[in-house]
């Protein structure tokens, strides 16, 4: 049964931290839940604000209308075939659970993605996406509400327009729609995907260490499930844990150039970091650019960015203001010193 509470603080509910209260809140754990704290929401004239595990939001001051917590579980098989199969997941399915779920299944194509913060329903809000592979490549459809009209209808690829960290949900379809459920087409076969440089490069490092011991083939022992805890390896070094250093993962996007101007930045930065993108494009390291500039681990009061990572900015005591002052600070470096424009990553809600 519905239970809505009054000014509910959302301190505990996002891995910022920041102190922030919503005016109304209440979690849902089913369809039914959704639409009737829908129609509550309607009778009284509020916005909706929908929330997953908060790793992807900045609350820069107290949320007026009713936040609603997604909670709705379930993972089930939908349908499968002779080397692939689809799976149906609740929105509040926690990702990293997924992933660890999905492989102990044996059912495979999630492991690039392991340790991502958030819940399921949030993944294709972004398009969350980490070493090569993002989640439109394993994507099959979903489920929504319309927050308006109360109507549940699927999405599929095309509807969803996936892109770098976008989509449809972050363009026209902004503060629409709910998700509750996702379908992820994954492979019954190892399909490993290990192109990403730093995945490569510490898979190679790792298979060093294996081959003096067992003198075995790279291709013989390489698992998802090896992929899966390499990436968590890997990210357990680099990133900062919100649980000790309250952050919200990138706080900028990658910048995306065209090639030839890359050319030109090469010539005044030969180590500049770049990922190939589409067509003639490439995306520039957000990092390297902060780094370059001179930020990395700065501290400005009670925010300041990560020591190890140039991308991630952190609660060290101080408000949400101050990491939109310190955000602001750095674009404008940025585009003074390299000409480029970093747009946020994280939703802010103002
Ligand atoms: C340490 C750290 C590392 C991270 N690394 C990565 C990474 O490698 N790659 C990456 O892509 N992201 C990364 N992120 C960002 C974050 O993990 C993802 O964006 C994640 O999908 C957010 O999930 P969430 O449930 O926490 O969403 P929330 O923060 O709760 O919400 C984010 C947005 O999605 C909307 N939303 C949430 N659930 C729903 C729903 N069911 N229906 C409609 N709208 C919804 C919210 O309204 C909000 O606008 C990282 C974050 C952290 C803190």
């Amino acid at each position: 049964m519905l239970s809505v509470e009054k000014n509910v603080s959302l301190k505990k509910l996002h891995t910022f931290n920041f102190e922030s209260k919503a005016e109304y809140f209440c979690i849902i754990s089913s369809k039914k839940e959704l639409s009737e704290a829908l129609v509550w929401g309607k009778e009284r004239d509020l916005s909706i604000i929908v929330l997953g595990k908060g790793s992807n939001v900045l609350f820069a001051n107290d949320i007026r209308g009713l936040v609603v917590q997604i909670k709705i579980m379930g993972i089930e098989l939908f349908s499968q075939d002779k080397d692939n199969l689809v799976v149906n997941i609740g929105a509040g399915e926690d990702w990293h659970q997924l992933v660890i779920k999905t492989l102990d299944m044996g059912w495979y194509g999630l492991e690039n993605l392991s340790l991502i913060p958030g819940s399921v329903g949030a993944a294709p809000i972004q398009n969350i996406g980490a070493y090569g592979v993002e989640l439109s490549d394993r994507f099959d459809s979903l489920e929504v509400v319309d927050k308006t009209t109360g109507q549940y209808k699927k999405m599929n690829l095309e509807d969803c327009q996936f892109g770098y960290r976008d989509s449809f949900f972050k363009r026209s379809g902004q503060d629409q729609y709910v998700i509750v459920s996702v379908n992820l087409r994954l492979s019954l076969k190892p399909n490993i995907c290990i192109e990403y440089p730093a995945l490569k490069n510490e898979i190679m490092r790792h298979h060093m260490q294996i081959e003096m011991k067992h003198d075995r083939n790279f291709e013989d022992y390489l698992t998802p499930k090896m992929i899966s805890d390499i990436v968590c390896f890997i990210r357990r070094s680099k990133l900062p844990d919100p649980m000790v250093a309250p952050n919200a993962g990138s706080f900028f996007k990658n910048p995306i150039v065209k090639s030839e101007d890359l050319l030109g930045l090469k010539k005044l930065y030969p180590d500049i970091i770049s990922y190939n993108f589409c067509k003639e494009n490439m995306k520039i390291s957000a990092g390297y650019l902060i780094e370059k500039a001179g930020w990395k681990g700065l501290k400005r009061g009670g925010v300041g960015i990560d020591e190890r990572q140039a991308l991630v900015l952190v609660n060290l005591g101080g408000s949400a203001q101050d990491i939109l002052s310190l955000a602001n600070e750095i674009q404008v470096s940025i585009l003074e010193k390299f000409g480029m424009t970093l747009e946020i990553e994280p939703r802010v809600y103002r």
